[in-house]
């Protein structure tokens, strides 16, 4: 079943129209990943989702429901968690006052006590945050602020995640590291993932589906697996080939994408 979709949406920079057209389906228990290059508008098609940037065209349907013009505090109660890029953390907050924050939109008598409970779950998945709860997030390494901004997205306790190049600056074995939270997160938490990589083998390797972006357009979408296999992609995501300026020229006159 679909969990979120977007039609035919179109986001604008001011006069700058940086998302052509998108439309793409998330079903649930899906992990499906966002590819393109840099300024393709990756970033953008996230923002426009979690209501940062409100979209001129177009529908975005989550869990059958028109989230489009919706304020970024309903659409993350509504249960879509917005992991940015650069981790965002609250730099003057300690570890675990920023992991709270994350639950700001749940109320109830029972909350103080399922909050404690979703903590000690987070720290489940990055137990070097428990060692550092009480330290402010300022001076955590890149990979932990990384580990925070998804555990503080988790103590929403999300149907939908938005995660935005969450290996970006980290080590290959930190990426690998965080690839596989991914997957389990998808798995045991039943959480569903819209991934934005630029590191496209992390990302077809994680996901079911995936679609290429470029220059705010849809040029491409598949299985993840045929995707990886695709010559244009191992060529131009993949570097497993290099035929330079020919080679790209092939790639924009392609006539199958849309
Ligand atoms: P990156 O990986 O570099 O973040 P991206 O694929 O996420 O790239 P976006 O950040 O979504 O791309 O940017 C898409 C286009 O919109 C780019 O041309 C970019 O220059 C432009 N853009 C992004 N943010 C703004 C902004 N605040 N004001 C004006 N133009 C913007």
């Amino acid at each position: 079943m679909s969990l979120l979709s977007l039609r035919n949406v179109e986001t604008y920079y001011g006069p700058v129209m940086a998302i052509r057209g998108i439309t793409l389906t998330v079903d649930e228990g899906q992990i499906v990943a966002l590819l393109g290059a840099n300024g393709a508008g990756k970033s953008t098609v996230l923002k426009t989702i979690s209501g940062i940037i409100e979209p001129q065209k177009g529908v975005i349907e989550f869990m059958g429901r028109n989230i489009r013009s919706m304020v970024p505090d309903r659409i993350a109660r509504l249960g879509i968690a917005h992991v940015p890029e650069g981790r965002e953390v609250f730099p003057f907050l300690s570890v675990e006052n920023n992991l709270k924050m994350g639950a700001f939109s749940r109320r109830g008598t029972m909350i103080k006590r399922e909050i404690k409970r979703d903590i000690e779950m987070v720290y489940g998945y990055f137990p070097a945050l428990k060692e550092l709860a009480h330290q402010q997030a300022a001076l955590l390494s890149g990979g932990e602020q990384q580990m925070l901004a998804i555990g503080r997205g988790l103590m929403l306790r999300p149907k939908l995640m938005l995660l935005d190049e969450p290996s970006l600056g980290l080590s290959p074995m930190l990426v690998k590291e965080i690839g596989s939270i991914i997957t389990r997160l998808n798995k045991e938490q039943s959480v569903t993932i819209l991934l934005v990589e630029q590191n496209a083998k992390m990302a077809l390797a994680l996901s079911d589906f995936g679609y290429v972006l470029e220059l705010g357009r849809i040029v491409m979408e598949d299985d993840s697996k045929r995707l990886a296999s695709a010559p244009d992609i191992q060529e131009f995501y993949l570097g497993m080939k290099d035929e330079g300026i020919r080679g790209r020229r092939r790639w924009k006159q392609r006539k199958t994408w849309r």
